[in-house]
């Protein structure tokens, strides 16, 4: 079994193309395919530059491997369209040949002159497009008929273009020649390119080669049906690995955007957290619908806390030099003079709070810098306290602590039990006080590892100052 994913350099890695190779690569992994990355490249007006790169580090970041491409080479190369153009040129002649396709001399302006004295001049080449239905089984749509009154081209009077004047060929030829040529055993795309179908299949018999199977995808959608557009939330994939989403939560968000079997009305259901080889282990093309799928992002800030903290349970180094980088830039503060474990226990303490590493810093910010007791956080903090006792619990607290040698969440605990009592304080009355004092807000983690993480000096300080 071998498939591909085919993408266009016209831009960065949209978040429908994600799910087209996101699917390509759950069915590859499962059925233990192969999956090919191919740069279609032949749009010389639409070219981005800069565009390939971004694609392959869109992809890789996502977590999607290939086992050829571009990228990483292959018995079938070259991957970009544009390298292969002897290939398109061969299967040119052979449709020449067989009076399958012919030279069309006229550009706007000019007669049509089709005799061989012209074969220099400009032209294209066009496909005869055989006037007859098109019947196929989609993996997806089930059994298709294309009346030949719907041809795509039908309204038009000319045939589809093969090659153009510019020696490159169209979409069309170099598809159907690069998945000749590469072997791929199933085309799996976008509903876009349905409609392509009777020009694909008709060129597939003309060189005389036996089409793969074909699946599309419906489309994905804004939740009012429009098209897929920023309204329902960023739409390119550099997008959100600039905003710090976790790739497994965006790829688990993307799996599940059209997959009937696990698509509940309930954005925060716990069984829709599912690790990529859970996913491969469960996705059939069979579950998925040919209803359009709406995006909706509520569930990806779902998604995300749950990847987030399961990489934090686990140590994600990468999680953690994301972070030291995220210090400098949110709280001013070199990352680096924080080593890996002191940041992991910050990320442990605040994981439950967040759903993006973004959110972090400013969460954790009394970790890193003194609290900012100005702050509007900070004076609504101040505010929920029962202000009169503040003094009295700041002193009673540092005062059996000074002495304290284990600093420790339990050891900790126990003695702040005991101030409690002492003062016959509510625990929020006996609590906030030194909330307020050691982080500045009025919400955090419990106060006990929260000192014993910010350490006995800070902690003494912040409680006396
Ligand atoms: N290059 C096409 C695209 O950008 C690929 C279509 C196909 O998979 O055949 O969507």
């Amino acid at each position: 079994m071998r498939l591909r994913f085919a993408p266009s350099p016209t831009g960065s890695l949209h978040i429908g193309g994600l799910r087209t190779a996101l699917f390509n690569f759950l069915i590859s992994s499962k059925l233990g395919g192969s999956l090919i990355l191919r740069i279609e490249d032949t749009d010389r007006k639409r070219y981005q530059a800069g565009a390939i790169d971004s694609l392959i580090n869109s992809l890789t970041w996502s977590g999607i491997t290939f086992n050829e491409g571009p990228h990483i080479g292959g018995p079938f190369g070259s991957y970009i369209q544009s390298e292969r153009l002897s290939l398109y040129r061969n299967a040119i002649e052979q449709l020449l040949e067989s009076n399958a396709a012919y030279r069309d001399y006229a550009s706007p302006g000019h007669p049509v002159k089709t005799c061989d004295q012209h074969l220099h001049k400009p032209h294209v080449v066009r496909f005869k497009l055989p006037q007859s239905d098109t019947h196929f089984t989609d993996t997806v749509y089930g059994d298709i008929t294309f009346p030949s009154s719907k041809h795509p081209q039908m309204g038009f009077t000319n045939d589809p273009i093969l090659l153009k004047s510019d020696g490159f060929p169209t979409y069309h030829l170099a598809s159907v020649v690069d998945d000749t040529h590469m072997q791929i055993s199933h085309v799996l795309r976008g509903e876009e390119w349905l409609s392509s179908m009777p020009i694909h299949l008709a060129l597939y018999k003309a060189l005389e080669h036996p089409p793969p199977n074909f699946a599309h995808l419906p489309l994905l959608i804004n939740p009012d049906g429009s098209k897929l557009s920023k309204r329902s939330g960023d739409v390119s994939v550099d997008t959100y690995q600039a905003n710090q989403w976790e790739p497994e939560a965006l790829i688990n968000f993307t799996a599940l955007m059209g997959w009937n079997a696990l698509r509940t009305a309930d954005p925060t259901n716990p069984s829709d957290f599912l690790s990529i080889q859970s996913l491969i282990d469960r996705f059939d093309l069979r579950d998925v619908p040919h209803r359009r799928a709406a995006m909706f992002t509520g569930k990806l800030q779902f998604l995300n806390k749950q990847h987030l903290g399961k990489k934090v349970e686990q140590g994600d180094k990468g999680v953690l030099d994301r972070f030291r980088a995220m210090l400098d830039l949110h709280l001013f503060v070199d990352g680096f003079q924080f080593d890996d474990e002191y940041l992991l226990h910050v990320l442990i303490l605040i994981k439950d709070r967040i759903n993006n590493l973004s959110e972090a810093a400013q969460m954790g910010d009394y970790f890193f810098v003194e609290p900012l007791y100005n702050s509007l956080d900070a004076k609504l903090a101040y505010d929920s306290t029962t202000k009169d006792n503040i003094d009295a619990v700041l002193k009673a607290v540092s005062n059996a602590l000074h002495n304290l040698q284990d600093w420790q969440t339990d050891t900790l605990n126990s003695h702040l039990k005991h101030q409690q009592k002492l003062l016959n304080l509510k625990t929020n009355e006996f609590m906030m006080p030194l909330r307020w004092a050691l982080t500045g807000k009025k919400m955090g983690p419990s106060i006990a590892p929260t000192m014993q993480l910010l350490g006995k000096e800070r902690t003494l300080h912040r409680l006396l100052k």
